[in-house]
């Protein structure tokens, strides 16, 4: 397969979740080999961070990356829109820190990036197979992520959270499930219970009904609108999860099994796959 980029520039305007703050993002094509990369046009000397494991600097309900005076929060669900769709090369600008939140999901992504096209490039893209399982665990958290050798890009997550309402779900991504569809659509989500602590952390203030799922245990969704999946957690949690394993820099040959992920987890196992990748 050969890399791509899309044809031409996309705008974003929106706010981010934890921040609050308005930001407008454009994706921009960039040449072969330019891989994925961020750009803070809002910051003296314009800085760039790259989207790659070894710049993760923070993953509490989100994950971010930070290369010198660059700083970028909530990059998951537009690096799986890229990742899902195959565009390696695409240059972001950014005029704040945090990306749009947009409806909590990566489907405007996604819709406007088909909508320009996406532009097959002369490079071969590079892939990342594993000869043997890597296995990331977090006995706190009971979170488990196994990487497994496998022909094709293959991602299955399940989710518990002990809850009522949720339950225990699953979902999975190989190529018989359309990414556009079927996974982009599907919004983030938190316990209402929670609401109150994450806003005492800082986070989640530009967070409302109108980007997220909530629950409120054991009653049911806050939200009016009807969920787009019977599982839409555990498609998010998937998003959030292809989002993150962008940050490997390649495509995979592996089968990703992950139960209970979350950003934590899920960039400690990119992080020993990258290792292994690096030992080889
Ligand atoms: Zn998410």
């Amino acid at each position: 397969m050969k890399q791509c980029t899309i044809k031409s520039p996309c705008v974003f305007k929106g706010k981010g979740i934890h921040s609050g703050k308005a930001v407008e993002m454009t994706v921009l094509p960039a040449p072969e080999n330019h891989g994925i990369v961020f750009q803070r046009i809002d910051l003296p000397g314009l800085p760039c961070v790259k989207a790659e494991i070894s710049n993760v600097y923070k993953v509490k309900r989100s994950t971010s990356l930070r290369y010198g005076k660059a700083k970028v929060r909530t990059t998951e669900h537009l690096l799986a829109a890229l990742f899902c769709l195959g565009i390696d090369n695409a240059l972001i600008r950014l005029d704040s820190e945090e990306l749009p939140i947009m409806d909590g999901s990566s489907a405007k992504f996604v819709e406007e990036f088909l909508n320009v096209g996406i532009m097959e490039q002369n490079a071969e893209r590079e892939y990342a197979a594993v000869c043997e399982k890597i296995v990331c665990e977090d006995p706190k958290s009971g979170s488990r992520i196994e990487i497994e050798p496998a022909d094709e890009e293959l991602f299955d997550v399940t989710i518990d959270f002990n809850s009522r309402v949720v339950g225990i779900q699953r979902a999975n991504l190989d190529k018989n499930v359309n990414f556009a569809e079927e996974i982009a659509p599907c919004r983030t989500f938190c316990f209402f219970k929670d609401v109150r602590p994450l806003l005492a952390l800082g986070l989640i203030k530009g967070g409302d009904l109108e980007n997220a799922l909530v629950i409120d245990e054991p009653k049911g969704y806050l939200n009016d609108t009807p969920l787009r999946f019977e599982n839409e957690c555990a498609r998010h949690k998937l998003l959030d999860l292809a989002g993150d394993f962008c940050l490997a820099g390649k495509h995979l040959k592996c089968k990703v099994t992950a139960y209970k992920p979350g950003h934590k987890i899920n960039t400690e196992a990119v992080m020993a796959l990258v290792k292994k990748l690096n030992d080889e």
